[in-house]
């Protein structure tokens, strides 16, 4: 198997079939910070299907990877790339609702990735699974260059409602003592949290 042909199917498959998936930069962002900081367990709100899970893991042997997908079809699909990469043994695939899964496990990072406009609750739910000075790292701050937008420029109603969450969110993180948050303009925004 040539790893990279396959990581360029996932790719395909995404743009195909409208899958969410990170931008190549915001990945190789993600990805560095996990090699500079010596990440080794992550769990990851919104697998779709795998592709971001199986970058991380990628990285070493020594990663593990826990991730929540609530969507049945993606989940399928993402269950079947994880088994072509092999990488059952480093990735931990959980079909569910994320609000609804309890973990007793702590990691060293969380990466939020779901309904962008569920991050509070995502951040206030899973921060009980971050190990002592661990990070969270956001993705979508920029919701697709809307945020930086005047709101009156938006039509629909739907996506409004997510880039006023989005604002909310990041006011959030500002205001979180409990952490230093940095935000980065690298693919559609990303945000990292260091708990102090
Ligand atoms: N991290 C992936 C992309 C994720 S897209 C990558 O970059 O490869 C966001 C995914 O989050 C979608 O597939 C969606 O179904 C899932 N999602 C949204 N809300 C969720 C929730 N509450 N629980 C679990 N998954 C959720
Ligand atoms: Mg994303």
């Amino acid at each position: 198997m040539n790893i990279n042909d396959e990581i360029s199917k996932l790719q395909k498959y995404a743009k195909e079939n409208n899958v969410p998936i990170m931008l190549e930069d915001g990945l190789n962002f993600l990805t560095n910070y996990i090699k500079e900081n010596n990440i080794k367990n992550i769990l990851e709100i919104g697998t779709a299907i795998g592709y971001s899970a199986i970058k991380m893991a990628l990285i070493g042997k020594d990663i593990k990877v826990t991730t929540i997908e609530r969507d049945e079809e993606r989940y399928i699909e993402a269950k079947k790339n994880i088994k072509k990469f092999n990488l059952e043994e480093q990735i931990t695939l959980i079909h569910s609702d994320a609000f609804e899964v309890n973990l007793n496990t702590n990691f060293d990072l969380i990466f939020i990735d779901a309904a962008k406009a569920q991050n509070i609750k995502f951040f206030e739910k899973f921060e009980n699974n971050l190990r002592e000075n661990g990070t969270i790292i956001t993705d979508n701050l920029n919701f697709h260059g809307l945020v930086n937008i005047d709101e009156k420029e938006i039509t629909s109603r739907n996506v409004r409602g997510i880039v006023r969450k989005t604002k909310a969110y990041i006011e959030y993180l500002k205001n979180n003592s409990h952490y230093q948050t940095t935000f980065y303009s690298v693919g559609d925004g990303i945000s990292i949290s260091i708990k102090k």
